[in-house]
Formats: structure tokens, sequence, C-alpha cells
């Protein structure tokens, strides 16, 4: 009935990355590694990983009109996403000019470029996609009107799935929308706000489901993440021990592989065990995209 199983509505960067000995202060200088360029955007990164895992995915974003544009786009359809939604021009592609000391320790400026120029209309014009769509995620790095959209396109019966990263306070009609909201524990207390009157998680679930979604996941990197669909129906559940190398993207795969779980019928606690195998593998391998895993990778796990 569905031509897709997951539609990703979000950003997609172009990450340049620079090793540096130190990184510099107001003013100064300082000579880093040969340049890296990886596709990235918590939009494209979650459409990578899903369609890796099998997930019939296709990706509402807008990217620029330029070299990293057309990277983003062959990223994509190398992993087998439907880009037809990929929206081409407004503004450069959204880049992320990263510097990485030995520490591994990195300083980030983002350039939202096209990302902010995808407008409510954009998610109007693409009504098709949402009526072919199983489950809708998205993230914060594009315009929050138009995050609103997305929520008044969803067609009946589809599924909304929201990482509210990088956080801000919520509408309560996108927050009512979320099943789940899915967020990690600086997202919890920015969403929370002054309501957030607890240090433990179990907590957190219990207050943010107060505040309209129909069920929440807290993820809570190696110990695991946290399930709820009610105050007195919170469930762990525990990550898969593994030696980490780099987390970036993890949170990225975890939202995706979640999606694509609940889409097919899964239970959340199911879905959240079956999405901390995916982020196990993811950082246990360098980078985002290259590190996420694929279907049978997850079931050798
Ligand atoms: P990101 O850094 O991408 O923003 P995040 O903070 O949103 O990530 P995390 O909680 O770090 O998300 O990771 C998501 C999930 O990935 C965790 O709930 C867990 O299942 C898995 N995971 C993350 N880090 C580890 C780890 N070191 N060992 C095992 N599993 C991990």
């Amino acid at each position: 009935m569905y031509d897709y199983d997951l539609l990703v509505v979000g950003s997609a960067n172009a990450d340049l990355v620079i090793g540096v000995e130190r990184r510099p202060g107001a003013g100064e200088t300082v000579l880093g590694s040969d340049l890296a360029v990886h596709p990235g955007g918590k939009g494209a990164n979650q459409a990578v990983a899903a369609a890796r895992l099998g997930a019939r995915t296709a990706l509402l974003a807008r990217v620029g009109d330029d070299g990293h544009g057309r990277l983003l786009l062959e990223s994509q359809r190398a992993a087998g996403v439907d880009t037809v939604g990929v929206l081409v021009g407004g503004a450069p592609t959204g880049v992320a000019l990263i510097t990485v000391d030995p520490s591994g320790d990195n300083s980030i400026v983002v350039s939202p470029g096209a990302n902010g120029r995808l407008t409510p209309g954009d998610v109007r014009a693409a009504t098709s996609l949402f009526h072919a769509s199983r489950v809708v995620s998205t993230q914060l790095e594009i315009p929050l009107e138009t995050v609103v959209e997305v929520v008044r396109n969803l067609a009946p019966g589809s599924r909304f799935v929201l990482n509210p990263s990088p956080p801000r306070p919520l509408p309560a009609e996108v927050l009512a929308a979320c099943d789940p909201l899915i967020v990690n524990e600086h997202e919890a207390k920015v969403i929370l706000g002054e309501a957030c009157v607890s240090d433990r998680p179990e907590d957190w679930a219990g207050l943010l489901l107060a505040k309209g979604p129909r069920s929440v996941v807290v993820t809570l990197g190696a110990e695991g993440s946290l399930v709820a669909s009610s105050p007195t129906d919170v469930t762990r559940v525990a990550s898969v021990k593994v030696d980490a190398v780099d987390t970036t993207g993890a949170g990225d795969a975890f939202t995706a592989a979640l999606a694509f779980r609940l889409g097919a019928g899964a239970s959340l606690a199911d879905a959240a065990a079956y999405a901390s195998r995916v982020g196990a593998v993811a950082v246990t391998r360098q980078g985002a995209q290259d590190s996420f895993p694929t279907a049978r990778e997850v079931e050798a796990l």
C-alpha cells in the first residue's frame, strides 16, 4: 500500500573536516591536515541509515546548486534513497566546518544554507510523498515552521517520529504528533525547561509524556535507552557492549532504525532494541554515514 517505509524530512550538509594540533583562538591562524569532505546533516544521515537497513526510503530536503549538493545527492542515491524530493537551489548547500584536535574534541560552525530555505510551501508541494509513506521522521536542522507544516501534512494512518536536535522548545501541535519523541539527555532538558525537576531519565520520560507526545524514547549513549508510552510504563532497553571508536551519527542511525522497525509493526521496546544494535555497530566505526550498518551486519552482531 505504501511506496516508502520512511520519508525523512530534514537537513543535508557537507561536513568539512580538518585535523589540527590545537584549535585557533580569536585572531589566530593554525595549519591543519588535508581537508576531508563527508556527506552529513541529520536528515541525510537518517535517510542513508534507513536505506542501508533495507527500508524503502525517500528524502525531502534542499541542497544548493553546487558541488556539495551533488555530493549529497550522489551519496543518497548510492545508499538507495529516492531523491525525488530533494530540491536544488535557493542558497548554497548547508555546510558544517569542523576542526578536530588530537584528543578528539571538536569545534563546529554550521552554515544552514539551503536547509534554512526548506519552506512550508516545499512541504505542501510534496503531499504525494507524505501519502506514499508509512512513517515520517524529522529533526530540527530545518525551520520550525517547516516542521509544523510536516505535522499538518501527515497522511491519515502514518506515524511521525521526531528527534528534536538541535533542541528548542516545541509547539504543542508538534509534540502531540510525536510517536515517539526521541531525545538524548541534553534534548530532554531543553524540551522540559523548568519542568525538568529530576535527574532521573525515568522521570524525564514521564515529564516529557505530560507535554503531549504519544510515546517517548530517551537515548543514553552506552547506557542504552528508555522507552515509554505512559508514565507508568517505562522500559529500559539495554545497549550492546562494544568498543566505541566514534559516536558521530549514532543518534541518527538509532532514530532511523527505530522508525523503520515501528513502521514494520514492532513494539516500541522491540524497535528500540533493534535500534540499539544499529547504534552499537555505528559507534565501532569512524564517521557518520560511513559507519551505518546493513541489516545483515546488524544480525551478525
Ligand atoms: P549523537 O551523538 O549522534 O547526537 P545521541 O546523543 O542522539 O547521538 P546516543 O544516546 O549517543 O544518541 O546514541 C544513540 C544510541 O546508540 C544509544 O541509545 C545506544 O543504543 C547506541 N550507542 C551509542 N553509544 C554507544 C556505545 N558507546 N556503546 C553501545 N551503544 C551505543
